[in-house]
């Protein structure tokens, strides 16, 4: 007679929550934590009530950042009241405990192991968890069709308005072996479009010397350019080149060759170059990388060779000591430049950040005023490349389809185009998209109109 079978009750997994704040790169670094406790059994809670501890990643680059991680931490706290904070932030412990003292750990940024480790104090894993809880390609916050790819940490410049390196320490990048081979699971997985980031993605390797490891048998570098050809690789479960876009490039001689990579259709043609001002004394104020006066002459040579490159840039005005005329250089450097998509901030000063110290603060009244001027300057050179494009047809990627139309049935679509990437830049609004199009579906489509920053089509 057979031994009866006894049920065996596998107790409830530890449920964590998580709040990520700040930007893109804090965004790799929550599905890092989130992947390694998921490996550890943890599960996963979508709100406050459900979690048995909750994460905070916290951004600290801006006063209104911190604000912002220490709202969240109060809000955490009220919610559920069993919070651990990590992130930029972190490295501000004695601020946080003096004003959440009930807070159960702080960690700073990229501190993975400490942040892990204070969770399993605060609510310890159920051991020899049976079935493997990680999706190929790790856990994900964004959505499936898109992933960021973090090449490196930290930074080897000093930008006088920039505290990142005294939070994130000097640039170390990871092995080109890593970063391919996590790349390629991305895909594997189900990602079409992978955003590069990093600090400075011109200088990854430059900490290793560009250290050389094997890959599918080749010797492969440790440098933006190899990396970029290699990502030019792979492809999708279609069998298509996935898009892949460079952010947080500094225009360094070597970005040259990587244009020609763009005009044969191995990378996405589109390049984040963080310029935050043209005016010579402003950039040498700012101590800013790769602060060439050439700049405009490469913008030039880069659109012969690749003709649909779409440049995006951030630019900061008000920054002290900038005057009129270094403002209308700026202004008349954006005509010349014609960038496709730019970004524009007030000078806020950073705690900690050395151009706190420099003379000739710029007021606020002028800041706003500055900041107004290049809104609508860099919006009408945006409205006039885009109305160039009606009527060519471009591909787009699909990021979320619409509920059919109540009277005709009709679906809608929001897309991007291969100048637009997620969250930052403009949208493709697509109407009549058929039936059965998902998420992450790239397809050809007609320029029907467009606006200062959007595009509006239909499929082709
Ligand atoms: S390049 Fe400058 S702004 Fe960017 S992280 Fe480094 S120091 Fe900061």
């Amino acid at each position: 007679m057979c031994a009866p079978i006894m049920a065996t009750k596998i107790p409830d997994a530890p449920k964590i929550g998580m709040v990520s704040l700040g930007c893109p790169k804090n965004l790799v670094d929550s599905e890092r934590i989130l992947t390694k406790l998921r490996s550890d059994g943890y599960q996963m809670s979508a709100d406050y009530a459900g979690a048995d501890v909750v994460l905070v990643n916290t951004c600290g680059f801006l006063d209104s950042a911190k604000e912002e991680s220490l709202e969240a931490i109060g809000e955490a706290i009220a919610e559920n009241g069993r919070v651990i904070v990590t992130g930029c932030m972190g490295d501000e412990a004695d601020v946080i405990r003096a004003k959440f003292p009930q807070v159960l750990a702080v960690t700073g940024a990229h501190q993975y192991e400490q942040v892990v480790n204070a969770v399993h104090d605060a609510s310890p894993p159920i051991p020899n968890a049976f079935v493997d809880l990680v999706p190929e390609g790790g856990l994900k916050l964004t959505p499936r069709h898109y992933s960021y790819l973090k090449i490196s940490e930290g930074c080897n410049h000093r930008c006088s308005f920039c505290i990142i390196p005294s939070i994130r320490g000097d640039l170390v990048s990871r092995r080109i072996d890593a970063v391919l081979r996590e790349a390629e699971k991305l895909v594997a997985a189900g990602t079409k479009e992978l955003l590069v980031i990093s600090q400075d993605t011109s200088a990854y390797g430059v900490d290793t010397r560009h250290d050389v490891r094997q890959w599918k048998g080749r010797d492969i570098r440790a440098h933006m350019t190899d990396l970029a050809r290699e990502l030019g690789q792979l492809r999708t479960t279609e069998g298509r080149a996935p898009w892949v876009r460079l952010h947080y490039v500094y225009p360094y001689p070597h970005v040259d060759q990587v244009i020609p990579l763009m005009a044969d259709g191995l990378l996405t043609p589109y390049l984040d170059i963080p310029f935050q001002h043209a005016a010579p004394n402003v950039l040498k104020a700012m101590k800013r990388p790769a602060n060439e006066a050439k700049v405009l002459d490469r913008i030039r040579k880069w659109r012969a060779i690749c003709p649909d490159i779409a440049i995006r840039s951030s630019f900061v005005v008000g920054f002290p000591g900038e005057t009129e005329a270094d403002f209308q250089y700026l202004l008349d450097w954006l005509d010349e430049a014609q960038l496709d998509r730019v970004g524009a901030f007030r000078f806020e000063p950073v705690e900690g950040a050395a151009a706190n110290a420099l003379p000739d603060a710029v007021p606020e009244e002028v800041k706003e005023e500055r900041y107004q001027r290049i809104m609508e300057k860099t919006a009408a050179i945006s409205a006039a490349k885009l109305q160039a494009k009606i009527g060519r047809i471009l591909p787009v990627i699909i990021d979320e389809v619409g509920e059919p139309d109540e009277e005709d049935g009709s679906v809608g679509a929001t897309a991007r185009s291969q100048a637009d990437a997620p969250e930052i830049d403009g949208n493709v609004f697509l109407r009549d998209v058929g039936e059965g199009r998902r998420a992450g579906d790239i397809v050809d489509i007609l320029v029907e109109d467009a606006d200062d920053h959007d595009l509006y089509g239909v499929p082709a």
